[in-house]
């Protein structure tokens, strides 16, 4: 796979096999995107296609991210998964406070995204409303393979991601909320 690190020519009258030249912010990007720990918050349907895509036919081993999680302070990407109800989102909001810096979010189908079918008075009308959203897959549901092409997005941003903590507007104005400083 393309690792982003150059490998730099010998200068004339060097011998040898060469070496590497990187930034430490690149080091640590490929170290993360390839070792993402993912908290499936799955309420519904779209769970169901995540169980396929963590089976061996879909292998989500492959990307480093079979090791998911349920303490979110462990973890670093929130799958989001299935219909929320407003009454669940106060919740989702916590779980995702609990994570450490950097997180990522991937909205898992249309429910999650939009609130899909359930154009209704109970039902979350899209987990944006509550929580930063990094990724949104489409489907309803998702199939593995759409899922796996949502994580290699977050993978193409985590590699990307300054080794600084995120500290944007939207975050802030959660932990104020919070009344967390
Ligand atoms: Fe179920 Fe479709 Fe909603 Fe996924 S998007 S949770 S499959 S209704």
């Amino acid at each position: 796979f393309n690792s982003g690190i150059k490998i730099a020519e010998a200068p004339p009258g060097i011998e040898g096999e060469g070496f590497f030249v990187t930034k430490l912010s690149e080091v640590v990007g490929l170290g993360r995107k390839n070792s993402l720990w993912p908290l499936p918050f799955a309420t519904s349907c779209c769970g169901i296609e995540f169980m396929a895509t963590m089976g061996s036919h879909y292998d989500i081993a492959r990307f480093g991210s079979e090791r998911v999680g349920f303490s979110p302070r462990q973890c670093d990407l929130l799958m989001v998964m299935g219909t929320i109800a407003k009454k669940m989102g106060p919740v989702l909001r916590q779980v995702y406070l609990q994570m450490a810096e950097p997180r990522w979010v991937l909205s898992v189908g249309a429910c999650a995204s939009s609130g899909g079918i359930f154009d209704t008075y109970s039902v979350l009308q899209g987990i944006d409303q509550v929580i930063p959203v990094d990724v949104y897959v489409p489907g309803c549901p998702p199939r593995p393979e759409a899922i796996l092409d949502g994580l290699m997005k977050i993978q193409d941003l985590v590699g990307k991601e300054s080794i600084r903590r995120r500290n944007g507007e939207q975050y802030k104005a959660l932990l104020s909320e919070y009344g967390i400083q």
